[in-house]
């Protein structure tokens, strides 16, 4: 029986959105919330008791019986504490209340969370407040009644950002305040602001629950740490965009169905590269929006799956020698009257506004390359870029033909004076229509895409959080858009200083521009030559935050504070050694509870065998090939595990957070392909029906 979903009636349903506002609030008071958006002021506390009022009547309408304020820590995940509405009253019956002030304030306990220090224990209080620009909704989940979330930022008493949503809003600000000087420059009289827009696509890996559950690896750091390859990878090219199987289907349209009544557009879905992995794309949508739905696709992806007894790999790699999963934020930005400043038009040549914002952004790309690099830094990336799946840990620019041809008119001659244009496509086959081409072809190896009308930065790793890259790009493009708007506004000829500024940018940064293939090794040579860092690790990628330039841009637009970025540096030190340390103690625990003993008892059956088949004056030296085979690697296994041991030992009882972050990854990381190796060995020689785990094949091909 197929499902039928009437997409337009659920469709935000369970969202407190502005058609709801518009029907529930009085007129007043809508105009007056419209206002204090449009204008970006406070919030008047008898609108916000007005606007919590009916909020609560339509979450109880809904059977809500609680509401929460709902964060986005340094844990790239969410957080949320569940207050129930009830208020009892003097004669001992139960009003079901929510004020003004629930709504715009909470305080949860600011210590428990990362801080970087911010917080110590003894100061713990933190104040979560209404992003009014994000709606509330509705939770719903079997067996329970729904809850009404409030999407909120979080701060500390003395008013630090302890979460990703405040600089993330911070940055949409900035940008907004730069890229308004811009078109102002040139005549856009009707704007009011610019908003940036994100769409990420997201990938993930389904697996089936009862395996999963074999897997300690699994379950407690989201990846094997072992596992020899299966016979049958990616290697026919057989799953990408593949026909979707039955079990997985149900899934997504379970998924789908659930993202839509929370207002989020989930519109494209597919296998994608590697067995058992597919991604998820929804339209686009405002920054902090797209954000928070981002958030609420992770987390309900994970959920769905729970009730079709599969788990959602959400980690970057969870496979080895296979594809990993990632996340492309396709960004751009517009005018709140819709003009997107990433819309070349046919004549890019001669779009000088487009121009300026292009070279803008290459500066900004160029000057802030490992800032950027930053963004994407999370343990688990680490296994993917420069790892020829994913684009490599050098970031450079692509832009394809078209742009690429004006450019260089620009650097060569002084002057673009055309621009190529898409020819028709010759497919030979007649009964097809014919349609022209675009002038641009795409590169999927490249870190920082031109797609049309929008960036698509490709780095991004599949479980974070899309706030960190998104932080970073609108403030240092809303550096270089200051720059050129400090130049251009004292310009006494607009145009000339125009043409100066856009020729000088590009030349200057010419070298970010990359279209060839962004795998191979000759990429990585010539970036070399080119000055262009390669920052290969979390750890090396996490230190730019101590830059006094990174510190000045981001203190000069009003993101982060210097006390901020500290913190944010401590902490990306701290979760890195977090993560590699909660591997380490995996592996140790699966080799010495899982491994070694059923290998010992294997080598035992053949032990037994040999001593047999010699009683009985037969051949056994194949059983004692086997044998000796076996014990040697086991042997290595049980060495480089003491080895990890110790390092891990050493490691956690480092201070200071930097150093200890080194250590995990230079004697805790490092030594876990020593012990990986036997055990995968042993996996190949061992009777399958004696290995302890789950293999690579049962995981990947039995959904
Ligand atoms: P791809 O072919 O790159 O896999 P998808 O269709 O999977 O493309 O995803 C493209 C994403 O880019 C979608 O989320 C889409 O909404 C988003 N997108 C399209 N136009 C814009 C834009 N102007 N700004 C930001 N994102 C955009
Ligand atoms: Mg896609």
């Amino acid at each position: 029986m197929s499902v039928k979903i009437n997409v337009s009636e659920i469709f935000a349903s369970n969202v407190f959105d502005d058609a709801t506002m518009k029907q529930r609030l009085p007129k007043k008071i809508y105009a007056e919330f419209k206002n204090t958006l449009l204008e970006g002021k406070d919030l008047e506390p008898h609108v916000a008791e007005i606007i919590a009022h009916e909020m609560k009547e339509w979450a109880i309408e809904k059977g809500a019986t609680h509401y929460t304020h709902w964060f986005q820590p340094l844990t790239n995940i969410t957080a949320e504490k569940h207050d129930a509405f009830i208020n009892p009253q003097k004669d001992g019956s139960i009003l079901l209340s929510f004020s003004g002030k629930e709504l715009i304030k909470g305080e949860p306990d600011g210590s428990s969370f990362p801080s970087g220090g911010i917080r110590a224990t003894c100061e713990a209080r933190g104040y979560t407040a209404w992003d009014c620009t994000s709606p509330a909704f509705i939770h719903e989940a079997p067996d329970s009644t729904p809850v009404l979330y409030i999407p909120t930022i979080f701060c500390s008493y003395t008013g630090e950002a302890l979460d990703k949503k405040t600089p993330l809003l911070r940055s949409m600000e900035a940008l907004s305040t730069q890229a308004m000087r811009i078109i102002k420059l040139f005549g856009d009289t009707t704007a009011t602001k610019v908003v940036t827009s994100v769409g990420p696509e997201q990938e993930y890996f389904l697996v089936d629950k009862d395996t999963y559950d074999k897997r300690k690896d699994l379950i407690f750091t989201g990846r094997t740490l072992f596992g020899a390859p299966a016979p049958k990878g990616q290697e026919l090219d057989d799953h990408y965009f593949g026909t979707i199987k039955e079990r997985v289907l149900a899934y997504m349209t379970e998924l789908n169905e659930e993202l839509w009544k929370l207002g989020i557009t989930a519109k494209t879905q597919h296998n994608e590269v590697a067995p058992a992995q597919h991604e998820l794309a929804p339209i686009y949508d405002t920054t902090n929006i797209a954000t928070d739905h981002n958030q609420l696709i992770m987390e309900i992806m994970k959920k769905v799956a729970l009730r079709h007894n599969l788990v959602c790999l959400l980690h970057e790699k969870p496979f080895a020698g296979i594809n990993g999963s990632g996340k492309h934020n396709n960004w751009s930005m517009s005018t709140d009257t819709g003009k997107n400043l990433l819309e070349p038009g046919d004549t890019p040549h001669s779009n000088k506004q487009f121009l300026l914002v292009l070279a803008s952004i290459l500066k900004a790309v160029d000057d802030y390359a490992p800032l950027l690099r930053m963004s994407a830094a999370i343990p688990g990336n680490d296994h993917r870029l420069g790892a020829n799946e994913a684009p490599p840990a050098i970031i450079s620019v692509f832009l394809g033909d078209q742009l690429e041809d004006v450019l260089s008119q620009l650097c060569e001659k002084g002057e673009a004076t055309r621009s190529l244009e898409g020819s028709q496509l010759e497919t030979g086959v007649s009964t097809v229509p014919r349609f022209s081409k675009d002038a641009t072809d795409r590169n999927r190896t490249s870190p920082f895409a031109f797609t049309g009308n929008k960036f698509e930065f490709r780095m991004v790793g599949s479980s974070a959080s899309i706030a960190d890259p998104n932080i970073v790009l609108n403030t240092i493009v809303a550096e270089t858009l200051c720059q050129a708007a400090d130049i251009l506004e004292k310009a006494d000829d607009f145009e000339l200083a125009l043409h100066d500024l856009i020729k000088d940018w590009v030349t200057d940064h010419i070298r970010i521009i990359f279209n060839g293939d962004g795998y191979s090794d000759a990429w990585v040579e010539e970036a070399a030559r080119r000055g262009l860092p390669n920052i290969k690790n979390t750890v090396d990628a996490t230190s730019v935050l101590a830059d006094p330039e990174v510190i000045k841009l981001f203190e000069k637009h009003g993101v982060f504070s210097a006390i901020e970025l500290a913190a944010r540096e401590e902490v990306g030190y701290e979760n890195y050694s977090k993560a590699i340390n909660i591997e380490a103690r995996t592996m140790i625990d699966m080799v010495k509870k899982e491994i070694i003993p059923a290998v010992m008892e294997y080598t035992t059956t053949v032990a037994k065998s040999v001593a047999a088949v010699k009683a009985v004056g037969a051949d056994a030296s194949v059983q004692e090939k086997v044998l000796k085979e076996i014990t040697t690697e086991l042997s290595k296994l049980d060495a480089s595990v003491v080895k990890l041991e110790a390092a891990t030992n050493a490691s956690v009882k480092i201070e200071d957070p930097k150093a200890q972050a080194i250590a995990y990854r230079d004697d805790v990381f490092a030594q876990f392909a020593e012990v990986r190796e036997p055990a995968d060995k042993l996996e190949t020689l061992v009777d399958e029906k004696a290995w302890p785990l789950p293999t690579y094949a049962e995981l990947l091909f039995n959904v």
